[in-house]
């Protein structure tokens, strides 16, 4: 039933006779090198050492299980390294040889190939969704970092589906439903036609032994009924192409089964419905050759309008091409008709398997064959020079697979983020009340920062806590809008809270000049101003001065009952800042104030008050703005550490820089940064960002540094 074609793709079937390694290694001659091939049989050797003692479900020796997915590698004519990893692709699982003792033996690549199927040999398909099942083949195709992982899955599949006649009914059902469902799909992808058809055909039959009987029957009779008319269509084209001198190979074609029953299944068509289409397949020598093929069939029978598709010229994604034409048959019956070079023909059937070994047999290899060469290639030596498997997925997942990543919930649900996604994304993903609340994070059950990016097949489990909040750092590693958008929402209410408190301390100041206390203000006088600024209630008011939308001087002035509303900030009396006003009281990053250097409060709209010293350049025009300033000083009470920066020349000794941290650290200061300004060969230097609590710290820091022989200049660095 499977494909009667060019015998390029898989044509090997479970034999009676056993498969040996000396039958592997002949069939590997044919394409590469003897000492490659001696590494095979190396590791066929370690692969029969390792299983020793262990059989299948058949009854004989485990060996010839790798043994059989190695030939069906082999019969994809894949590099040496791919043959290798599939004569050992279970022995990390079953045997307990660590991944370390493989790379000993056989180098990395291998062990990488060896322990990426393992990976996936983790994976259980449990959930019985249909729309899981695309999730899931997705989540394979992440987590493969080399696509030569995914082409000996696909073997073993083959040949554990070749074989699964000894299962127990149920357990076959299973294997045939993730075959159908999972790995099929996957080969399709990859354009591996042959294989996937067999997988198939082996899935139909155990998923569906009845529905497969029925159908094949059907499908013998009616092919008996066909026989004579496809004979002849056949005659008639080969007659044509004689005449023309064009040599060609001409297939009938029979749809697979299972796409058959599927046909029918989805789109209610009866068998006769689906069955009566003839397919011919023509696979000729060159291009040009195909071309004046359409024109001969063309000429014989008269095409479908429509139905012509011209994939030479424009090639499907990966690489595919071939001409497509519908012609009106005998009888009406419709001919579909497919012509293509004998390269694309194995393209065709081995999809992605074709590119991998390319000897240079082919000179005329035209564009859309050298593309997706290049590609396969451009690929390969990215994961090369790469040296991490990011990259190279970066560049793949453009092309084959989406950029998401695929994780697990704890109930074995699957969830789609996008790549880079952490778990603050995932929980929010799962719920906003759950972001909301999260404070940390299992990953395959181990505690992990919730700022990790997650990989595709992990199981996350969130852990809240309850009164727990966003924490404003995740707007830093957080990738989806659904994350972001929830935390700003949350900060957003926090800061207009502090806004409001805030707003509250500067206009009490600004009051004071008019011996006013913001309760005695009269409260028509309060509503009216309310009323003029469009405002809908006091706490609204508070909160545009908190935020530095309103000055507090001309609210003050209103307050006061002075019409005339242009106030001398300058005569306020200076707000003492705590440093627990939070996020609408921020500290200038250009001069870095700290407590005991003289001050000036810069009102910004939108952002509330930056404090800035007052010899910052950056104020010099503020300044002559009375609105946008206030005077401020440290409150006594004042806590915390304050960032500072230090410009510091020190001697090209080494291990100075230890000794600077080190009395840094002595003096209870810590490094937030380090900035190398210039270097020549005698001297350097760097500007240090480090914490102190006050100018007097500080002053201690510095003397204390100055000690170090090494330090040419030290200075602090101002605006
Ligand atoms: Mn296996």
């Amino acid at each position: 039933m499977a494909d009667n074609g060019t015998g390029t793709g898989l044509t090997s079937r479970p034999d009676s006779t056993r498969f040996l390694a000396s039958d592997l290694c002949a069939i590997l001659e044919t394409y590469l090198e003897p000492e490659q091939i001696r590494e095979v049989y190396r590791a066929y050797l370690f692969g029969a050492e390792a299983h020793e003692g262990q059989t299948r479900m058949t009854g004989e020796p485990y060996i010839y299980h790798p043994l059989a997915v190695a030939r069906i590698m082999a019969e994809m004519r894949m590099d040496h390294n791919s043959i290798i990893a599939a004569i050992l692709h279970d022995v990390i699982e079953d045997t307990g040889i660590p991944k370390e003792r493989i790379e000993a033996e056989f180098g990395s690549e291998v062990a990488e190939l060896v322990d990426g199927v393992s990976k996936l040999t983790h994976l259980k398909f449990e959930s019985k969704a249909e729309a899981q099942a695309e999730n899931f083949r997705k989540m394979m195709l992440a987590m493969t970092n080399d696509l030569r992982v995914i082409l000996v899955k696909l073997a073993d599949r083959l040949h554990n589906m070749r074989t699964l006649g000894v299962m127990r009914p149920d357990k076959r059902r299973r294997i045939a439903r993730e075959t159908l469902e999972i790995y099929a799909p996957i080969a399709q992808r990859l354009g591996m036609n042959s294989m996937r058809r067999e997988l198939e055909l082996l899935g139909f039959e155990a998923m569906y032994p009845c529905r497969y009987k029925v159908l094949s029957e059907a499908v013998r009779k009616a092919s008996g009924n066909r026989r004579e008319p496809m004979h002849r269509i056949e005659a008639a084209i080969c007659q044509r192409m004689e005449e023309a001198g064009i040599e060609a190979r001409i297939f009938g074609r029979e749809k697979n089964l299972y796409s058959i029953y599927r046909k029918m299944r989805d789109k209610h068509l009866s068998f006769h419905d689906v069955f009566d289409v003839f397919a011919i397949r023509i696979v000729v020598e060159s291009v040009d050759t195909c071309y004046r093929c359409l024109g001969i069939v063309h000429n014989l029978y008269k095409p479908v309008p429509g139905k012509f598709k011209d994939y030479i010229a424009i090639p499907k994604a990966n690489g595919y091409q071939s001409l497509h034409t519908v012609l009106f048959g005998p009888n009406g019956i419709p001919i579909e008709v497919q012509i293509r070079t004998r390269e694309m023909d194995r393209v065709a059937e081995s999809g992605i398997a074709a590119h991998w070994l390319y000897k240079t047999g082919d000179q005329h290899s035209k564009s859309a064959q050298a593309r997706a060469r290049e590609w396969l290639k451009g690929i390969l030596e990215m994961q090369k020079s790469a040296g991490n498997s990011v990259e190279f997925l970066e560049h793949v997942k453009a092309d084959l697979f989406p950029d998401e990543i695929y994780v697990f919930t704890p109930q074995g649900d699957i969830m789609e983020l996008p790549r880079g996604a952490t778990a603050v994304d995932f929980a929010y993903a799962v719920h906003t009340d759950i972001g909301n609340s999260c404070v940390a994070a299992k990953i395959d059950r181990r505690l992990s920062p919730l700022s990790r990016p997650l990989q595709s097949g992990q199981t996350v489990e969130i852990i809240t806590a309850p009164g727990a909040t966003p924490n404003p750092a995740w707007l830093d590693f957080v990738v989806t809008a659904k994350a972001r958008s929830n935390i700003r929402h949350y900060l957003k209410q926090l800061r207009a809270g502090e806004a409001v408190k805030l707003g509250r301390r500067l206009l009490d100041k600004a009051l004071d000049i008019h011996q006013l206390k913001y309760e005695s203000v009269p409260p028509e006088r309060l509503e009216k101003l309310l009323e003029e600024l469009g405002l809908p209630d006091e706490e609204a008011l508070l909160r545009d001065i908190g935020l530095g939308n309103r000055v507090p001087a001309l609210v003050a002035r209103r307050l006061a009952g002075l019409e005339d509303a242009t106030g001398k900030g300058s005569n306020l009396v200076p707000l003492a800042i705590r440093g627990t006003e939070g996020m609408v009281l921020s500290y200038a990053k250009c001069c870095h104030p700290i407590p005991g250097d003289p001050i000036i409060g810069i009102l910004t709209r939108g952002r509330g008050m930056v404090i800035h010293r007052e010899d910052c350049p950056n104020v010099t025009e503020v300044r002559n703005q009375p609105d946008q300033w206030l005077p401020v000083q440290w409150a006594d009470e004042i806590q915390g550490e304050f960032p500072v920066s230090l410009r510091l020349q020190a001697q090209n000794h080494r291990g100075v820089l230890a000794r600077l941290a080190a009395a840094i650290a002595d003096e209870e200061s810590n490094i937030e940064n380090v900035a190398f300004e210039e270097k020549d060969s005698q001297t350097t230097t760097i500007t240090i960002t480090l914490t102190v609590r006050d100018r007097v710290h500080l002053a201690r820091i510095m003397r204390r540094l100055r000690t170090i022989p090494e330090v040419i200049r030290l200075q602090r660095v101002r605006g």
